[in-house]
This record gives structure tokens, sequence and C-alpha cells, in this order.
């Protein structure tokens, strides 16, 4: 298919709206991404004409959305290449994920003086839920760290793993700084002593084709909201082998198989991670997104990006006394930056009134500002709907950030 912009962008309504009177410039992508009309319409169609529970139910309407339940499931499934539909368990989004694994892989493999190993660049959502489960079982956390261009120091990677390490975890790419890591390599290396790999996808899927079967990974985690679906939506992927030796997470309906007050046995995969009614609207619409993704071609937004990403570099870049953050070979379209003398809060807030949505702060990733000993950046973060006159529109925004910073 072609890249049309402008066809692409008229299925975001919301991006043609003003606020405070000037034209919304949406550059807030690695928080939250905008959704296309025919996924608003898949939430409305099955909330307007089929909406009953799913998996209990014999009548048509709970059968209707069952179906579309597994289908979507089905279509993430395909959609990062897994072997098998029940590798793919729903949750409400990357961080249920990762606290799924540390707390289910963590009771079943990790014991007293095992050792984790995360990389310095991580999101709070993968580093946290590893500190409780050490805590739990007086385990370990040993931290890869990454260089002043934002790249991980992979040489390091060997010197930290031990007879006690127990699984490596880290994202696929930067949320903070945009770096791509060398997952495969990772993989590949952690395997070679045996060691499971998690990979923390959130900014992973929706910048760049994601095979699991080829990366080889044991768990690669994201969220809905991130690639175009809608919020409360997220997916674990985890090899069947894992997934089968893992308790159950949460207990309550469905992930059960029979239950007596003496005992109780648990539901198959990928059901044995389900508990509760699902976000099924959310799941079909979900898939629905990833429909869309494909109709454009990950190839084509990947391009279209890595545009963006070099325009806007080299743009932004001009203006005086402004220091880029992230400055990695591999990189997703995302551009975090501190203009000297200028906290990035007040940044933001003049952006905001001439209708620029960036992101300030230390973006859920204090290590990586502590690394740079700074407070946080100004992050400007580019989806494939984003265009290089949005781009002049932050930097005209920005010269009067300085203007009014200097008079
Ligand atoms: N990891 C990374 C790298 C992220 O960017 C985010 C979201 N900012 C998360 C984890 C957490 O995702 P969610 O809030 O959707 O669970």
């Amino acid at each position: 298919m072609d890249f049309d912009i402008k066809k692409i962008r008229n299925d975001f309504q919301i991006l043609s709206q003003q606020v405070y009177g000037k034209p919304l410039v949406y550059f807030d992508n690695a928080a939250t991404t905008q959704k296309p009309q025919c996924v608003i319409d898949k939430i409305t169609e099955f909330y307007q004409k089929y909406n009953a529970n799913v998996h209990r139910g014999v009548h048509f309407m709970s059968a209707k959305c069952t179906e579309a339940n597994e289908n979507a499931r089905n279509i993430v499934k395909n959609f990062i290449n897994a072997n098998h539909s029940h590798e793919i368990i729903f949750t409400h989004g990357t961080t249920e994920s990762i606290n799924l694994v540390a707390s289910s892989f963590g009771d079943r493999f990790i014991t007293k003086d095992d050792e984790i190993i995360i990389s310095e660049l991580e999101h709070h959502s993968n580093i946290v839920p590893w500190q409780l489960l050490c805590e739990r079982k007086q385990a370990k956390i040993k931290v890869l760290p990454f260089n002043d261009k934002g790249e991980l120091i992979i040489e390091n990677l060997e010197t930290l793993i031990s007879k006690k390490t127990k699984l490596i975890t880290l994202n696929h790419v930067s949320n903070s700084l945009g770096t791509i890591n060398p997952i495969k390599k990772i993989i590949e290396l952690a395997h070679s002593h045996n060691i499971p790999v998690f990979i923390d996808g959130a900014q992973g899927v929706q910048h760049q084709e994601v095979d699991v079967k080829e990366l080889d990974c044991d768990f690669y985690a994201f969220s809905g909201h991130k690639i175009f679906a809608p919020t409360g939506t997220g997916v674990l992927y985890g090899k069947e082998k894992w997934l089968e030796q893992m308790p159950p997470y949460q207990g309550g309906g469905d992930m059960i198989d029979i239950v007596t007050f003496e005992n109780t046995t648990y539901n198959e995969l990928p059901f044995k991670f389900e508990a509760g009614t699902p976000n099924y609207v959310g799941n079909i619409a979900f898939g629905k997104a990833l429909e869309y993704v494909n109709s454009i071609g990950i190839e084509n937004i990947a391009k279209h990006e890595k545009e963006l990403l070099d325009y806007g570099t080299k743009k932004i870049s001009q203006i005086e006394n402004l220091t880029i953050y992230g400055n990695a070979k591999n990189k997703t379209s995302v551009i975090s930056f501190l203009i000297n003398g200028i906290h990035p809060y007040d940044a933001g807030m003049i952006l905001d009134k001439l209708g620029i949505a960036v992101r300030t702060g230390h973006h859920c990733t204090q290590p990586v500002m502590d690394h740079f000993n700074i407070p946080g950046t100004v992050r400007a973060s580019f989806a494939f709907y984003n265009t290089t006159e949005e781009i002049d529109i932050l930097y005209e925004g920005l010269l009067k950030v300085v203007k009014m910073f200097n008079s």
C-alpha cells in the first residue's frame, strides 16, 4: 500500500481538532497513541449489537463475543509470529504482564540468593515488580548499564551473568531515550547460559516488525493502548514450555477446571492466566487495531517514523543550548531534550498553550535521569500519523519558549 498520510490522518478524527484555538500537534505517542475510527467503531459495534459475557454462555451473543475474542488472540499470535495462540495471554497492559511473570515465574523458579539482571534503561514497570519479587525471595537484582549515548554496554553482560542468574529482563525500546536494544544478541548470549529472557515490548511492537519465533525470546509483553488499541488491553506472550510450568497468577472464574473445597485444578493455557471476565470488547478492538497496522504495513510505518526522527533531530538541534538525550545508533521516533536553563515543565507548559502536546518529567525512568544527572526531559514522540509540518510547529514553538525565557 502507498503511504498516504492525508488518508491516514482522516482515520484519526482527534488529530484534526484545535486546542486553545491552535491546531493540535500530538507528540505524546510514547505515552499513548490515538485510535483509528475502525477501532472506535468496533467497540461501538460490539456494545450496540453483541455484548454478552464470554466463555460461559450458550446463546448467540455470548458465542459471538467468545469467537471474536479468540479471533483477536489469533490476530495477536500472527502479528508477533508466535507458535500457538495459547501462548498469548490477554492482560490489562505491559505492567500487568510483567507483574504476572514476576509473580508466577518468580514463585516457581526464583529462590534465595538467585539473581535477576535488568538494564539501567528500564521503565519503573520493569524494575519494581522484580524488586518486590527479590524482596519476597531474598534474591538479588544486577544492573546492566548504558553509555552516554543511551546504548547498553553489552560487553558487560557476560561479567554480570553467574550460575545464580535466573532471568534477564530488558525493554526492546527505551521509552525515554528511544534506544532500540540489540535484544536478539542478548537473547542468544543469555540462552548460551540457559537463562530465559523477558522483553518489555511496550515501545517495541508499534515501530517495527516483531517476530518472537525469530527472536527466540521467552516472554514478550506489550500494551494495546500504545499500538492504537483501547486502554486496558495488553499481551503477555510466553513460550509454552514456561507457561505450562508456571502456577496461576490470580484465582477466579475461567482459570479453573474443577473446584472443590478440598482441591482445585486449573484450566489449560491461556485461560489459566486469565481469571475473571476479560476485557473482551477491548481485546476485540485490539485485534482490529493490529489489522489496521497491518493494512498500513509496519515497514511503511518504520520508514515514515525514521524520516520524522531524522528530520526532527536535525531541526531541533538547530536551537541554541539544546541537548538531546539519547543518541543511540538505533533509535525509534523519540526525541528527549533539554534547553539550558529552562525547566522541562515550563517548556512543556508553554508548548501546550501553543497546541503542542509533549511529555515532560522523568518518564517513569528515574534511573535514566539519574544517569545524566538531570531531573527530567521534554519528550516529543512521533507516530506514523505525524508530519514534518508538525515538527516545524514544534521548532517554532521552541523558539518562542527560548525567547520568553531570554526576555
Ligand atoms: N515499559 C515501557 C518501556 C513503557 O514505555 C511503558 C509505558 N510508558 C510501560 C512499560 C508500562 O506500560 P503500561 O502503563 O501500558 O502498562
